[in-house]
């Protein structure tokens, strides 16, 4: 990691510079709550001080919610060729629970399978993080995913007249020698910057105490009642899934054209939480009821991942928690479950 600092006098000449060069992708004012991750062709459009963004960023351009990956012809020789599509992108402005949800879907999109469509769009994505204020809903300190420390070329973070400049690849630092001019990191701005970063932590209002989860939901797990009672109100909608950045189920579907010779193999988002979720052939449902599928749902976002990869499928951004109409709420569900254990 190489520190630097970038002066504010020079930062909108670096972005321009950016945008004009790149297919450069960042956030930009959707309504008076929230902003959307779009093409940005020019600096006026770009608005980083954000707080709410509904569909994960990097989420979007790595998995997008349809994608071809297959197209096959049927005729008197069957063709059959994979479709992969890519371009090279600057991603801007990324937060750092939302890059920690990118590199949870990096690894589970290169372990125990390769997908090429997946890893082929992150090769080529140069990323430029920046913090944004949390929501009320975050709870990501608690998950320790409100500081990125790796997963991005360069990370801003803004302080009184200049950037904190962090600069974890070769290709970040080439990408800063071009565009502008920055100086080394010396020992008042790392200073600073722990200030900022103490002060930013403070900012974040809701915490859960997971530390015991990964044993007390097993001894709780067979427990009907609690379920029920946590499940209740849920329509299985599927709403936490679609918004949250490490949800990576999908279904393959084939689109199949009117002359019944040429069609295409389409993935699209899944959802755990929907009926049909746990549909197989001859009608057989292994997850039909909603507080089991919400049970699963908790264990993969704070079990299953701890096992295989040594961290949670969740990074505490609280999307699901604003996306559901049923106020269902993961972070009180992990106090409760903690609550009653003890109880
Ligand atoms: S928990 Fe909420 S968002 Fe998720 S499926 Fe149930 S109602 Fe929908
Ligand atoms: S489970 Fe909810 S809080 Fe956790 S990462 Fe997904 S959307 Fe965010």
């Amino acid at each position: 990691m190489l520190y630097k600092v970038l002066d504010k006098g020079v930062y909108r000449d670096f972005v321009k510079a950016l945008i004009s060069e790149y297919e450069f992708i960042g956030p930009k004012k959707k309504d008076k709550s929230e902003h959307d991750f779009v093409l940005i062709k020019d600096i006026s459009e770009l608005d980083t001080n954000y707080m709410r963004t509904t569909i994960p960023p990097a989420k979007k351009i790595l998995f997008p919610p349809n994608e071809q990956l297959v197209a096959y012809e049927l005729g008197e020789n069957i063709n059959v060729r994979s479709v992969v599509e890519s371009s090279k992108k600057i991603l801007f402005g990324i937060n750092a629970w939302d890059i920690n949800g990118m590199n949870f879907l990096d690894e589970f999109f290169t372990t125990d399978f390769i997908d090429e469509n997946y890893i082929s769009k992150r090769k080529k994505l140069i990323v430029i993080g920046m913090d944004s204020e949390p929501t009320e809903t975050n709870f990501s300190p608690s998950i320790g995913a409100e500081y990125a420390k790796d997963g991005f070329d360069i990370y801003l973070t803004e302080l009184k007249n200049r950037y904190f400049v962090r600069i974890a690849t070769p290709k970040g630092n080439e990408i800063l020698e071009k565009y502008t001019k920055v100086n080394d990191a010396i020992a008042e701005d790392f200073k600073e910057y722990n200030k900022y970063m103490d002060n930013y932590r403070m900012k974040f209002k809701m915490s859960v105490d997971i530390k015991s989860f990964y044993d007390d939901f097993e001894s709780i797990y067979d427990n009907g009642d609690f379920w029920k009672k946590i499940a209740k109100d849920c329509y299985s909608c599927g709403s936490c899934n679609l918004v949250c950045p490490t949800c990576f189920c999908f279904n393959v579907k084939d689109d199949i054209e009117l002359n019944l010779k040429n069609g295409k193999k389409i993935r699209e988002w899944d959802s755990c939480m929907i009926p049909e979720y746990g549909l197989v052939a001859g009608g057989h449902n292994f997850r039909p009821d909603k507080e089991n599928r919400l049970k699963k749902r908790y264990r993969c976002k704070l079990k299953t991942f701890i096992d295989k990869f040594g961290k949670y499928a969740c990074v505490g951004c609280g999307r699901c928690i604003e996306a559901c109409l049923a106020k269902i709420n993961i972070a009180e569900d992990i106090n409760l479950v903690k609550k009653e254990v003890s109880i």
